[in-house]
C-alpha cells in the first residue's frame, strides 16, 4: 500500500522518534516499516531522474502560455484550453458514468427530464424554455400558469448565466463613460439600470 506524501513523512518521524526510545510513541508494524522505507528510497532516486522529453516539452509550453496538450494558444478570458478541457471532462464524464450538466441546475440535471415516460414534466420544460425572463416570477408564473416556485427554478437554467454576467461586467468595465446614459443603452443592449449601476464603479475612473 503506498501512502501519501504527507502520511509517510509523519510515519517515518513517528518511527525515529520511536527508535530513539521515547516511550510517547507507537511502535511500528515492521513490514509496514519495511514499505515505508521502500517508498522513501524509492522517491529519493525519483528525484535524481531526468525529465523526459514529453514533460520537458510541455513545461516549455506551459511557460510559453500555450496549451500542454494541443500547443494552441489559450482562451484569453478563461486561462484555459477549451477544446482539450472539454474533452477531458467528457473523457472524465463516461469513466464516472455521469450525465451532462444542465447549466443553472443544482450540479446534476433534474431528474426525468430525458425520460419520454415523463411527460407533464417535459412538456413544461419545454414551455419554460420559451419564457421571456425579463418578466418577474409573478408576472410569469401567472402567464404560464404555474407556482412561483416553478418560474424560480426555470430561470436558474433558461435565463441568462452567471457566465453572461461576467461578460457584462468585462464589456462595461470597457465602455466609454463620457457618453450620455442613452447611448450606452444603445451600444451595448443594456437597460438604464444597469448602465446607471456600471456608471457609479467605472464610471469615475
Ligand atoms: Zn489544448
Amino acid at each position: 500500500m503506498k501512502k501519501s506524501t504527507k502520511k509517510l513523512i509523519s510515519f517515518l518521524e513517528n518511527y525515529n522518534r520511536w527508535r530513539r526510545s521515547s516511550y510517547l510513541y507507537e511502535q511500528p508494524v515492521p513490514e509496514e516499516l519495511g514499505q515505508c522505507l521502500d517508498q522513501a528510497v524509492e522517491m529519493l532516486k525519483n528525484m535524481n531522474k531526468p525529465l523526459s522529453r514529453q514533460r520537458l516539452s510541455q513545461l516549455k509550453l506551459k511557460a510559453q502560455g500555450k496549451c500542454e496538450l494541443c500547443a494552441k494558444d489559450l482562451d484569453p478570458e478563461h486561462k484555459a484550453c477549451l477544446p482539450c478541457l472539454a474533452k477531458r471532462r467528457e473523457r472524465l464524464r463516461e469513466r464516472k458514468g455521469h450525465k451532462a450538466k444542465v447549466i443553472g441546475g443544482k450540479g446534476r440535471c433534474i431528474k426525468g427530464m430525458d425520460e419520454e415516460s415523463d411527460t407533464a414534466r417535459a412538456e413544461t420544460y419545454q414551455k419554460m424554455s420559451k419564457a421571456n425572463y425579463l418578466m418577474t416570477n409573478r408576472v410569469l408564473a401567472e402567464d404560464l400558469q404555474v407556482s412561483q416556485t416553478t418560474v424560480a427554478r426555470y430561470r436558474k437554467i433558461f435565463a441568462p448565466t452567471i457566465r453572461q454576467q461576467n461578460e457584462l461586467e468585462h464589456k462595461m468595465a470597457r465602455a466609454d463613460y463620457s457618453l450620455t446614459d442613452k447611448e450606452l443603452m444603445f451600444a451595448y443592449g443594456v437597460s438604464q439600470h444597469t448602465v446607471a449601476k456600471y456608471r457609479k464603479i467605472y464610471g469615475s475612473k
